[in-house]
């Protein structure tokens, strides 16, 4: 099968699954065309994952397709950005049609789960990497940035953190139980926050999206806005799977392990009186934003003290 039969066949149903009516033009030119309301900021980052690297070597395609296109939204959730569309360049050792099919089936379901189409995209061979990029628009100037936290601000997360770190023990359990079950959902069928973003536009003083770990991606909040914050791991938002599974180990994950993609956001505490219930319970205050440099961590009447630029591998 030549290079496009295969993007067709398997690709091009991707470009009708989103619901945006911005893509005027779609796969099949050399360029796709989007439209972008003139009082609308366009936002756009691309992410790339490498086999081996970003997934597990033989990682089911299927969810490497949700996976994949999950992963690149959540930096969209991040900036409160509303999905219009992404592109692709998928790297392949070799075009096997039900590899093929079965990560375009998963990418399909991502595609409209999270309303995002198929603008276009590219295929080459060598080892196995999909570069996605993804572009979603906010009302101009409302973008919410990584630099706007301002002492005084709660610091909130969404969800609960640590599951999809937990899971890393059990991809490749071959009979896991019903915990084992649900922080594996967690890792394989991530939720970026989408709507819960583009709520906060307007309201949220900053937000970064947890890819990397709460303490590292906190960092970079506080790097950005030059403030410092205090957290309190008692406050910590944790499953009832991730408690039973990891016991103590659990702070540690919800700390310092990635892969959640969970919004961590700041906001004053004015803006978040005025949050819409529906928001709010989706959010959990586990700290504030203090001056100076730094992160605090309280833990049962203790603290200790990370220094600025030191988030990157803290161990509770
Ligand atoms: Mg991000």
């Amino acid at each position: 099968m030549g290079e496009f039969e295969l993007i067709r066949r398997y690709f091009f149903p991707i470009a009708e699954a989103g619901s945006t009516s911005a893509v005027l033009l779609g796969p099949g030119d050399d360029c796709a065309i989007q439209r972008v309301d003139p009082d609308s900021d366009l936002v756009f980052s691309v992410d790339a994952l490498v086999e081996g690297v970003h997934f597990p070597h033989h990682y089911d395609p299927e969810k490497l397709g949700w996976r994949s296109l999950a992963v690149a939204a959540s930096d969209l959730a991040a900036m409160g950005a509303d999905p219009a569309c992404f592109t692709l360049a998928l790297t392949i050792p070799d075009a096997d049609p039900d590899w093929l099919h079965a990560y375009a089936r998963g990418l399909a379901t991502a595609a409209r789960h999270f309303g995002l189409s198929l603008a276009g995209g590219d295929t080459t061979r060598g080892p196995l990497t999909l570069s996605i990029q993804v572009h979603g628009t906010v009302p101009r100037e409302q973008a919410i940035r990584r630099s706007g936290a301002r002492v005084g601000d709660y610091i909130c997360v969404s969800g609960t953190l640590g599951d999809a770190g937990a899971a890393l023990h059990y991809l490749s359990s071959g009979n896991p139980g019903p915990d084992e079950q649900a922080v594996l959902a967690r890792y394989h069928y991530p939720e970026p926050r989408l709507s819960l973003g583009s709520a906060l536009r307007g309201r949220a003083s900053s937000a970064v999206d947890i890819s990397d770990g709460l303490v590292a991606d906190l960092g970079h909040i506080l790097e950005a806005s030059g403030v410092a914050a205090r957290l309190e791991v008692g406050k910590l938002p944790l499953s009832a799977p991730l408690r039973r599974l990891a016991g103590q180990e659990a702070v540690n994950l919800a700390l310092n392990a990635g892969d959640d993609y969970e919004l961590c956001i700041t906001i004053s505490p004015e803006a978040w009186r005025f949050l819409p219930e529906n928001v709010r319970s989706e959010l959990t205050i586990i700290g504030e934003i203090v001056s100076g440099e730094g992160l605090t961590i309280m833990h049962d009447g203790h603290s200790q003290a990370l220094p600025a630029g030191g988030y990157d591998h803290f161990r509770n």
